[in-house]
């Protein structure tokens, strides 16, 4: 007998667990929130980008056969471990990933990307954001080397097209509302869609549905003041509907409920993301530039680390500035670094000839304060240690506050360049209680028969920042986990 499982969620997660299920027999239907216009959560507006434990050459070419002997010849990937993982995890998390969970990602990173792999989705190094050229050898660096063909878009088109071929029955603008059952077992949903609300019975429920980002009253609620104010990076669907919905049959919740992954995003972007433009409203090449308020003030390390380290962390610091707004100068130097997403029309950009120039056409600056505070870290600059923006390069400043660790060059070469920029908000951390096999916990602390959880809704692993590309490894990992756990 087929069991019957119902995935709530048309993201990344979503379409793994719902593959995973429909490969292991059971019968599957995926309920998506969003018309199939707008479908495909978050995971549509990512690049991508997917982080994987590998040992290099071997395990790449395995997954990206298509790269050319000629590429793999120039190409330095390195390698990056399970310690360096787990590493990375701990470090950025301040040691508060629940290690259960932590291992389970992982150790199933690669194993998963494989399995993507079989299920249709074609990889390919990341080459424009985390590479560059040296002495005509590409290097890798910050251990994350694989982004899914086509980006988020190609990921979720592909997986989107297995799901068919592989049976399941997909069904857009159905908005799940609530669980049928409680902590003793879930047994159906109700749903709501253009033809009326209905009840469906299933043998088990997946929820990957998102986290709470695009609910302004909830980030007021959970995040904090001013965090209503924050730009949402992507789909206007994940308003925390799986948590509340759980949470009402007795889920427990948890995690850094207070925590998110914020970047920062053209001041003037809309209130939710457009698929148009993805995700090149982000602007990602603060570490070789000065980050500055409208008073004038500098206020972060803009080269504490890799910008994967530290970029899920300022948006959170520019929210916390006046205006909710921050300014990133450049000079001339800094042309062939800035990433592609600089050069979009709708870039929030002022220059000028001098300083003085630039300061006055960035809208409400205080010019003396700012014309100050760049003079003053151009004399801080350790203009001894060479720029080398492949490695932290140890190019800081001396006795400045903040201090800027690497990558730090005076700003001297007109023309000068400021981006404005604002916070946008990429998804929540905190979330439900799941084991490392993908199923609900209790508030009793028991497992819920009949329900698992993927993806961003997922609780506990990761706190105050996560290494950037776990969150698509993390939705594939245990949505395919849940996926086959729930057809057993
Ligand atoms: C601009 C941007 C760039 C990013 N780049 C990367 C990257 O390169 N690498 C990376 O690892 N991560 C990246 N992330 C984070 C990544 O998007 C998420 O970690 C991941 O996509 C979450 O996948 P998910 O399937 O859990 O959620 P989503 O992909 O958001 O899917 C959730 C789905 O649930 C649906 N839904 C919500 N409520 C209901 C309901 N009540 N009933 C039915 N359906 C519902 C929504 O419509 C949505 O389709 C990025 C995020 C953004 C916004």
């Amino acid at each position: 007998m087929h069991k019957r499982v119902i995935v709530v969620g048309g993201g990344n997660a979503a379409l793994c667990a719902a593959i995973s299920a429909a490969n292991a027999g059971a019968s599957v239907t995926l309920l998506e929130r969003a018309p199939e216009p707008l479908a495909g959560g978050n995971s549509r507006f990512t690049a991508g980008a997917m982080r994987t434990v590998h040992a290099g050459a071997t395990d790449l070419r395995n997954l990206m056969p298509e790269v050319s002997d000629a590429e793999w010849a120039r190409t330095d990937f390195g390698t990056y471990t399970r310690g360096d993982f787990l590493e990375d995890l701990g470090r950025v998390t301040r040691y508060r990933t629940d290690p259960e969970l932590a291992e389970r990602l992982v150790d199933d990173s690669l194993p998963t990307l494989r399995w993507m792999r079989q299920q249709g989705v074609r990889f390919l190094p990341l080459y424009g954001r985390q590479s560059f050229t040296v002495n005509g050898r590409v290097q890798f660096w910050g251990g994350l080397v694989v982004e899914a063909w086509g980006g988020g878009p190609g990921l979720v088109e592909a997986l989107t097209e297995r799901a068919r071929d592989v049976g399941v029955s997909i069904h857009y603008a159905n908005h799940v509302r609530s669980l049928t059952g409680d902590a003793r077992g879930v047994t159906g949903v109700t749903v709501a869609s253009p033809v009326g609300t209905r009840e469906l019975s299933a043998d088990a429920v997946i929820l990957a549905c998102g986290g709470f980002e695009a609910n302004a009253a909830w980030r007021a609620r959970y995040l904090g003041p001013g965090w209503d104010l924050a730009r949402v990076r992507g789909t206007r669907f994940n308003t925390g509907d799986g948590i509340a919905m759980a949470t009402a049959i007795g889920a427990a919740t948890r995690g850094h409920f207070s925590g998110c992954h914020a970047v920062q995003w053209d001041a003037n972007a809309p209130e939710y993301g457009d698929l148009t433009v993805g995700d090149g409203f982000q602007k990602h090449s603060y570490p070789f530039g000065v980050l500055v308020n409208n008073a004038g003030q500098r206020f972060v390390d803009e080269g504490a680390d890799f910008r994967n380290y530290t970029y899920a962390r300022y948006g959170r610091e520019v929210l916390n500035q006046p205006d909710q707004v921050a300014w990133q100068v450049f000079d001339a130097k800094c042309d062939g670094l800035l990433r592609d997403e600089y050069r979009i029309r709708e870039v929030s950009r002022v220059t000028g000839a001098t300083l003085e120039e630039l300061g006055q056409r960035m809208d409400g600056m205080h010019v003396q304060a700012f014309v100050d505070t760049i003079n003053r870290y151009n004399a801080a600059v350790r203009e001894e240690v060479p720029f080398n923006p492949t490695v932290k390069d140890g190019r800081s400043t001396r006795d400045l506050t903040p201090p800027k660790s690497n990558w730090a060059q005076t700003l001297d070469t007109p023309p000068y360049t400021a981006y404005q920029v604002g916070c946008g908000i990429t998804f929540t951390f905190g979330g439900l209680h799941v084991d490392a096999d993908a199923r609900v916990i209790a508030q009793d602390g028991a497992v819920i028969p009949g329900l698992f959880a993927a993806g961003e809704l997922v609780g506990g692993l990761f706190y105050f920042n996560y290494p950037g590309g776990s969150g698509l490894t993390s939705g594939a990992v245990f949505g395919r986990r849940a996926g086959e756990n729930a057809a057993r």
